[in-house]
């Protein structure tokens, strides 16, 4: 039998096998299930640990999350456009059941797609179909692989066991904040797509998904961007939050959408060294601890408006990951070993749907209307490829010097930001960063700059589905999945959503 230590404490020059060897002699195997840091004030920082422990002659339970197979062969294949997290989760999910299923993806895979994105960070020319939000692997595949998730989903442990058999650091299934890094999901996707492939699945990249074929109020196929047509009576559609274009031919064929809250702001980024000094004070140079991350939010109660973090990389770089010729978008990642000198996070202010009343686009409008004044603002001062930046100190006090370097890959150009964003945005981040600065104080920092505008947290628009079907409330067949549906916000709860779509379509065929 094993057993489960809970709350272990462990100093940072403290051994975990010592104390568990005193605490079960003899042990013979121990999983560490949880661990956490505690740097918390008045306190030495320290470990925070679950551990499972088999006594002497003893095994720890197997951890594979089986899955059964379907009892008939399917007549037809499900079809899934997308290869991010919830498309490639739900392809794996169904491949497991024994339902092969077609995949459509617009981008390259994933050797192709890097080539793209250094084109777009190096000389500005954007590669319509392979950037850092489409391509194999979705947004998912650039990002920083936080794996951590709000969301409370029985597949979770699910998702990250099959992310470490396709080669993700065995740690993200137990240490508190999981990260992947780009670096080493970028290893992860190829071997999903070999695996899917070598079990029946045809993945069609370079396709791009132009309409859904409909008869009366049910889902027949798609058809592809080269004229081709597939029949299937189950579609996923996971093509995430950037695909406008898919949004819009959903609308024309009458399929159910809403407006849906969402947030924008500003990404800010500090030399780590300081955040790892704010949150680690005397211990910010201990190896064992790495770089600092935070979380921040205030709400404004009278106005209703949260700001808050987002996507924080400590050690990380900030992208310019924009998917349209005519506008700049910017977002964050880091790699695996989190060791840039950089810490960045996006600053988001929350904008409610009802700001537009009754117009479905009114969220898709002011992003878009977002984006093309960052980009028109760089252009105007003969930049090609650079993010817009201003220093957090000139935001707060509303001028424009210098910027500086930063991580970003593409650089940056000396841009007003807070004229950048609508009057309310700017002045809720300003709000927001002078309460920051009261939890993380020295955050409010002269080297600190921000970057814009961070556009993309999630999709202003959802397309509707049944709580118990999870198909369209008006399309039968058609499965919306992941953030572009407006139904995860993540990597983790996209695929999480993935597979509850696959274990759904699974119940219908089997
Ligand atoms: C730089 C960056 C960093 C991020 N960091 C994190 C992080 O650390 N942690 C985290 O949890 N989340 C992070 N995110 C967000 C995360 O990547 C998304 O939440 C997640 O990828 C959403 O998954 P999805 O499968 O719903 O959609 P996506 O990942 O957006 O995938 C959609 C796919 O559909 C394809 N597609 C679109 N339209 C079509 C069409 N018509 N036909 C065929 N294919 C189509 C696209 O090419 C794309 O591959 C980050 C995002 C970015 C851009």
């Amino acid at each position: 039998m094993s057993k489960i230590i809970e709350n272990l404490q462990i100093g940072l020059d403290e051994n975990l096998e010592e104390k568990l060897q005193w605490l079960v002699p003899n042990y013979s195997a121990y999983r560490v299930r949880r661990q956490s840091v505690d740097a918390r004030r008045r306190h030495s920082a320290h470990f925070v640990y679950t551990v499972e422990v088999a006594e002497a002659g003893e095994k720890l339970p197997e951890q594979n999350f089986p899955v059964e197979k379907i009892k008939k062969t399917p007549t037809t294949k499900p079809i899934i456009v997308g290869t991010g997290p919830a498309g490639l989760f739900a392809a794996l999910r169904l491949v497991e059941r024994g339902i092969p299923c077609l995949v459509f993806e617009r981008g390259s895979e994933s050797t192709e797609r890097i080539k793209g994105i250094n084109r777009y960070w190096r000389y500005g020319e954007l590669d319509r179909r392979n950037n850092v939000c489409y391509g194999e692997g979705g947004a998912g595949l650039y990002s920083d692989g936080k794996l951590i998730t709000r969301i409370k989903s029985d597949h979770i442990p699910y998702v990250l066991h099959r992310l470490v058999q396709f080669g993700a650091p065995d740690e993200i299934q137990y240490i508190a904040n999981p990260h992947v890094g780009s670096d080493k999901i970028r290893r992860v996707i190829p071997k999903m797509r070999d695996y899917l492939k070598a079990n029946g699945c045809e993945i069609y990249y370079n396709t791009q998904v132009t309409e859904l074929l409909v008869e009366g109020d049910k889902i027949s196929g798609i058809k592809t961007e080269h004229g081709k047509t597939f029949l299937s009576p189950h579609v996923v559609l996971a093509t995430g939050h950037s695909a406008e274009d898919m949004l819009l031919h959903l609308k024309q064929i009458g399929v159910f959408l809403e407006s849906k809250s969402f947030a924008m702001g500003l990404r800010i980024e500090h030399p780590q060294k300081t955040i790892n000094q704010i949150q680690y004070r005397q211990w910010s140079e201990h190896p064992k601890l790495g770089s600092a991350n935070y979380r921040l939010a205030y709400h404004d109660h009278k106005e209703d408006v949260g700001v808050y973090s987002f996507c924080m990389c400590p050690g990380g770089f900030v992208l310019s990951s924009g998917t349209e010729v005519d506008g700049l978008v910017c977002n964050g990642m880091s790699n695996f070993n989190r060791n840039s000198p950089w810490a960045n996070a996006a600053i988001v202010v929350s904008v409610s749907n009802e700001l537009f009343g009754k117009d479905l686009w009114g969220g898709m409008n002011l992003r878009r209307q977002l984006e093309q004044s960052a980009y028109q603002s760089v252009q105007k001062l003969g930049g090609t490829k650079q993010l817009p930046a201003q220093l957090l100190t000139d935001f707060m006090s509303g001028k424009i010097s210098e910027t500086r370097k930063g991580s970003s890959p593409s650089g940056t150009i000396p841009v007003r930001l807070d004229q950048i964003l609508p009057e309310f945005m700017t002045a809720k981040i300003r709000e927001g960063l002078q309460q920051f600065d009261k939890s993380m104080k020295g955050f409010l920092s002269p080297e600190a700059q921000l970057y814009g505008v961070e556009s993309r947290t999630s999709c202003p628009v959802r397309v509707t589905r049944d709580d118990e079907s999870l198909q369209s409330i008006s399309h039968q067949g058609l499965f919306p999945a992941g953030e572009g549906a407006g139904y995860a916000g993540g990597i983790t709860s996209a695929a999480c959503d993935g597979v509850r779509i696959a274990e759904k379509i699974f119940e219908i065929i089997n």
